[in-house]
Parts: C-alpha cells; sequence; structure tokens
C-alpha cells in the first residue's frame, strides 16, 4: 500500500484533477490525501477573519467568490450533465453550511468547521471525477479516523484502529480518497493539525497502514538545495536522510511540513517528495540513509526573537541555565537555537506569546536584550565534527553580512546562523554560491 498526498496546487484546478486522477490509478493499492484547491484555505481563513470582525457583508462575498471558483471547476471536470448537477448540489450545501455558520454568533468552533471545507470539497471533487470516468474508489471520512488527543497531538491509536477498520469494510478495494489536515479533536470538535498540515496526515496515514512508501506529491520536483523562493539557482536533492530532511522541514523548507517525518521514520516508511506537474521527475527520497560526507541543503526560518540574557553572576554559577530554561519551560515555549558564553546566554524563538512574561522572569537573573526580526539559516548535511571546512564555507560564505548567532554540534546534521530579517536573501545566495559552486 502507499499514501499518495496532493498539495493545494496539484489539485488546483480542473485540468491538474484530471492529471492526479491518472497518477493515483496505476493499479496498485493507494490511500490518496489531498488538500484543498489552492487558495481555497486562505480565503476560509479570509472568510473567518471577516466573521470575527463582525463584517457578515464581506465574508459573504468572499463566500460567493470562492462558490463560482468551484461551479466554474465543476463546469470545467465534467462531461455528464448527470455529475454536473450531483457535484453541484454537493459543492452548494457545503456554501450553505458556510452561509448558515456567518449569520450566527461566531466561535472558534465555527472557525475550525469553516476551514476544514476546502479539504473535504477537493475528495467530493476527485471522487466524482473518478467515479464518472470509470475508476472505482472509496471515500475514507478523515473526520472518522484522525482524532487529536488533550494535548493536540494525534491520537495514533485511534488512527490505527479506526483507519484500518474503515479499510477492512472496503474490502478488496484498492483507490482510497481521503482529506488532509483536518481531524476531530478529543472533544469531538472538528479541527486541524495546523497550516499545512496535510504531509502530517499522510504520514500518520501511512503509520497506520504501514505503507510500502508515502509520496508527498507538490509543484517542485523534490526538497531543492535552497529556498527556491528565494535562491535562483537551486536543484533537488536525491536523497535525504529522516534527520536531514527533519532539520530542513523544521527550519523552513515549506515543501514538507515539519511534523511529517517522524511518523514515517519511527516505522520505517520511506518519503518520496514528487512533482505533479513532471511526474517523470526523480524528485527527492527520504530514508535511513547512511552519511556520506556532503551538504545537502539550506533552509531559512523567518520570525525569530533573539533574546540574551547576561549576567557576571553566571561565571561559575552551575545553576545559571537551568534558571533560564526554566522560565522557558513555565510558557510551554520552544528554544531553537543557543550560544553561551560565562558571562551570558543568548537562546532564539519563533513563539512570542509570552515574550514579555519571558523576559519579566529573566530580568530576575540578569540584563536581558531583545531583538525581533531575525532569521535561522541553517546548513543541513552530513555534517559530523570529523568532516572538515563545512562550518569553514558557510561562516566564510557570509563574511560581509552581520551574523547576530552560529551554533554548531547540537546534531551531526547542522551548522545554523542568525541574520538579520533584511540579509536573509543576501545570506541565502551567498551560501548557496559556496556550497554549490557548480549551480
Ligand atoms: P503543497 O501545496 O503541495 O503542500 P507547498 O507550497 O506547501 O506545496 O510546498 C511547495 C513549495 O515549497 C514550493 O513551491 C517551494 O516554493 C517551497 N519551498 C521552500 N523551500 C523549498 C525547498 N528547499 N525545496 C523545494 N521547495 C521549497
Ligand atoms: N489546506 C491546508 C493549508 O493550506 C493544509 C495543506 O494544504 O496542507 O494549510
Ligand atoms: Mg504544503
Amino acid at each position: 500500500m502507499k499514501v499518495m498526498k496532493f498539495g493545494g496546487t496539484s489539485v488546483g484546478s480542473a485540468e491538474q484533477i484530471k492529471k492526479v486522477a491518472k497518477l493515483i490509478n496505476d493499479g496498485e493499492r493507494n490511500i490518496v490525501v489531498l488538500s484543498a484547491m489552492s487558495g481555497t484555505t486562505n480565503t476560509l481563513v479570509e472568510i473567518c477573519d471577516y466573521l470575527y470582525k463582525e463584517n457578515v457583508v464581506s465574508a459573504k462575498e468572499t463566500i460567493n467568490m470562492l462558490q463560482q471558483k468551484y461551479v466554474q471547476t465543476i463546469y470545467d471536470l465534467y462531461s455528464s450533465q448527470d455529475t454536473i448537477d450531483d457535484v453541484d448540489n454537493q459543492i452548494d450545501a457545503v456554501f450553505g453550511l458556510l452561509r448558515y455558520l456567518a449569520d450566527y454568533d461566531f466561535t472558534s468552533v465555527d472557525e475550525r468547521e469553516i476551514l476544514a471545507q476546502g479539504e473535504i470539497m477537493s475528495t467530493i471533487l476527485m471522487n466524482a471525477y473518478l467515479k464518472e470516468t470509470g475508476v472505482e474508489s472509496v471515500l475514507l471520512p478523515t473526520l472518522e479516523y484522525v482524532r487529536t488527543d488533550e494535548d493536540g497531538d494525534p491520537d495514533v491509536d485511534f488512527i490505527e484502529e479506526n483507519l484500518n477498520r474503515l479499510i477492512a469494510e472496503a474490502g478488496d478495494a484498492k483507490l482510497f480518497i481521503t482529506q488532509g489536515y483536518i481531524c476531530k479533536n478529543y472533544l469531538g470538535e472538528i479541527d486541524n493539525l495546523k497550516r499545512g498540515g496535510s504531509d502530517y496526515t499522510a504520514s500518520l496515514i501511512g503509520a497506520a497502514v504501514k505503507a510500502d512508501e508515502i509520496q508527498i506529491w507538490t509543484d517542485i520536483d523534490g526538497m531543492h538545495s535552497s529556498d527556491p523562493r528565494y535562491v535562483n539557482s537551486t536543484h533537488p536533492v536525491e536523497s535525504l536522510s529522516f534527520e536531514e530532511a527533519a532539520e530542513l522541514a523544521y527550519f523552513g523548507a515549506k515543501v514538507l511540513h515539519p511534523t511529517c517525518i517522524l511518523p514515517a521514520k519511527l516505522n520505517n516508511i520511506p518519503v518520496r517528495i514528487l512533482n505533479t506537474m513532471a511526474p517523470e521527475a526523480k524528485g527527492t527520497l527520504i530514508y535511513n540513509f547512511p552519511p556520506h560526507k556532503t551538504v545537502k541543503a539550506v533552509a531559512a526560518k523567518d520570525n525569530i526573537t533573539v533574546i540574551k540574557v547576561y549576567s557576571s553572576r553566571m561565571f561559575q554559577a552551575y545553576d545559571f541555565l537551568s534558571q533560564v530554561f526554566e522560565v522557558f519551560e513555565k510558557v510551554k515555549t520552544p528554544i531553537d537555537l543557543i550560544a553561551t558564553s560565562e558571562v551570558g546566554v543568548s537562546v532564539t524563538i519563533d513563539n512570542t506569546t509570552y515574550l514579555h512574561e519571558i523576559v519579566d522572569r529573566l530580568m530576575n537573573l540578569g540584563k536581558v536584550t531583545v531583538d525581533e526580526d531575525m532569521v535561522i539559516i541553517c546548513v543541513v548535511g552530513d555534517l559530523e565534527w570529523h568532516n572538515i571546512g563545512f562550518e569553514a564555507k558557510v561562516v566564510d560564505a557570509v563574511r560581509d553580512i552581520p551574523v547576530r548567532m552560529i551554533s554548531y554540534g547540537g546534531s551531526n546534521y547542522n551548522v545554523s546562523i542568525l541574520v538579520r530579517k533584511e540579509d536573509k536573501v543576501k545570506a541565502l545566495d551567498n551560501i548557496n554560491k559556496a556550497l554549490f559552486p557548480a549551480e
């Protein structure tokens, strides 16, 4: 069994849906995870923003515009009037729900119900297209088998039990269609796995059915050596270890959601990133590769805040760092990078919800300074410390850029540097040229 996840652009038009239908009908047993059509989730977020501001008129205008897009897709996608009428009714019911929710007091429960509709509509469109073209498929409603627990983490046992039950009930069916991103929470409310979370759904499913492979089909031919939105000459990376992929995803390589690596790694399932627009391209294979002394790729994570605590009392004080970390633990705020000296420590965070509280508490320990709008540039590869020269190349590449922090040695897989937001593109470009000079 294979899991094939298609992102927003991959199912972003009637033409794309037809392309995906061909790819998934390959004679094998596949579970197909679909995202919302590109732009849909953003529009649903916009609708919710209007409703939070009690601007029902703008919310309804936006709902109408979105429905128009779906109506057009229906006409472009199907050839028989019966299918057009049937799907139009189903999609109209979804938009009826949106209008209904817009008319009443708006809560976060309604918001999550609205956000779920994009993925639900993608599966309606795909399933009906398969049916019209004579391909048998079974719709697996994600809300029946993906549940999160009180901490918001997926309830892996529930998923495994219920997904496998639904699959068994479908007999020897070969093709399953299901929604990414959405779930129920422990209260039984509709919820989601956070933006970009369809990749996570795919790997949770892969783990639950012990899939042979998890394929992430997107709009680019694999994980590239740097972020193609900022760097011109990048190339697809042929293979990555799970650890390397996890670092890249966590530090900003948008092509993979950071949470999606762990379920695959724990179950030893290869993850392949493939391009729906060029299915013959090799893409990137993520698996348990032994390290082989190369730098693979670079990613950048925005909106980083760095906090420095400086105190002469830190000198030889064995409990200073534990007191600093306790502050972050109290407010459940994870730290990304750390740099320490005998008299101070700098740490970075990306969640600033509790920044004031953190700073207030840290002021008891020393002088505190905060720099916002920073970017972590993370160079990933086989950077085990005996492999000489890589750190030097990275640092040399940014010699004319102010560097706020450098972190190396935490894992065998990355060197990270912290720069200002305005220096991000130049830093990425310089590092790309230094590490991959043939590009
Ligand atoms: P999908 O909708 O298929 O989930 P995403 O937009 O989430 O697709 O991810 C694909 C995009 O990720 C690419 O179009 C590309 O712009 C961006 N991206 C950022 N960093 C990288 C990288 N290192 N390699 C490939 N793509 C990247
Ligand atoms: N549709 C959701 C989003 O845009 C989930 C996903 O695409 O992975 O964030
Ligand atoms: Mg994505």
